[in-house]
């Protein structure tokens, strides 16, 4: 399984609209502008949680998830006044990395509330902000009703206040396209996974982008993308204990240690290159993607 059930939906807008700001200007084709409502999942009154069939806890709802921000989003979260920007505030103001991840990595001390325990468990690289192989390690080792109801698992972004997600408007394509049910079926299910792959493989490309003019070497890049989640299999790289701090410190070690302001300046480059194809910058993988998503899903849903 690559993909893992995801967090959150939005519903009826033109799909430009749906993505984080900083990535509309590189959606380039007419189709961007379709308009696609989505009906039946409705966040604010979530339909898996309430009622006598409801599968998930209200407080939680499908956000037991924890997905992977790019290093120009957090760069924009910076820039807003977004509630979840102050525990990435926190978790980035440190200079010294990851006394608390290490703890998490160990499985000791990692904090006693449930999304204490995920904050603990986010690793900061120059491409952006990743969960640690121990969150993944328990997401994907979690009990079948475990999505929706396992307190640890919630995402370090979620706000228990209000139970909302902190950076909503900045939220990765991965929770832009989850849909827990879709009003176009099956059919729209498979469209929204499309979709999610488009905007996640332009995310990278863009974050690759930003590192590149900011100076770093494939090699560095390389090793910041070794952090990216792979629920479907977490056990990729072997960063665990010591060599996950060691790792994670070499990843900054030219970058020193004002990681907030390396995020910002990644968010400002990205600002720069708009208005761009996309597609051009994603290369083949984003033509064909366009293609499957835009030529052969999106039709079958608008007949
Ligand atoms: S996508 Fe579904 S499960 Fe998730 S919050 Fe919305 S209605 Fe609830
Ligand atoms: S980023 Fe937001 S929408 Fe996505 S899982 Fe976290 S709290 Fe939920």
């Amino acid at each position: 399984m690559d993909r893992p059930a995801q967090p959150v939906a939005s519903w009826a807008v033109r799909l430009k609209d749906m993505v984080s700001s900083t990535i509309r200007p590189f959606l380039s084709r007419a189709e961007w502008a379709t308009n696609l409502p989505e009906t039946r999942a409705r966040c604010e009154s979530c339909i898996q949680a309430r009622g006598p069939a409801a599968i998930y806890k209200d407080s939680l709802k499908c956000c037991t998830f924890f997905p992977w921000l790019p290093n120009f989003m957090i760069g924009a979260i910076f820039e807003s006044s977004l509630p979840g920007r102050s525990w990435l505030e926190e978790r980035l103001a440190a200079r010294a990395p990851q006394a608390v991840a290490i703890r998490g990595e160990t499985g000791g001390e990692a904090g006693s509330g449930a999304s204490s325990l995920a904050k603990s468990e986010a690793v900061a690289v120059p491409l952006g902000l990743f969960p640690a192989l121990t969150y993944q390690r328990r997401w994907h080792a979690r009990q079948p009703q475990g999505y929706g109801n396992d307190e640890t698992l919630l995402c370090p972004h979620f706000v228990r206040e209000g139970g909302v997600c902190g950076i909503w408007s900045q939220r990765p394509s991965t929770c832009v396209a989850f849909f827990c049910e879709s009003s176009y079926g099956l059919a729209g299910t498979e469209f929204w996974a499309k979709f999610e792959k488009y905007v996640s493989a332009l995310e990278l490309a863009l974050a690759q982008e930003a590192l590149l003019s900011l100076g770093l070497t494939l090699p560095e890049i390389e090793l910041s993308a070794r952090f990216r989640p792979r629920y479907g299999a977490p056990d990729p790289h072997g960063f665990t204990g010591a060599k996950l701090q060691a790792e994670e410190a070499r990843a900054w070690v030219e970058m020193g240690g004002d990681k907030i302001g390396f995020y910002r300046q990644c968010h400002e480059i990205v600002r720069s290159l708009a208005p761009r194809d996309g597609e051009a910058l994603m290369g083949e993988d984003g033509a064909a993607a366009a293609e499957e998503l835009f030529g052969a899903l999106l039709p079958r849903l608008l007949a």
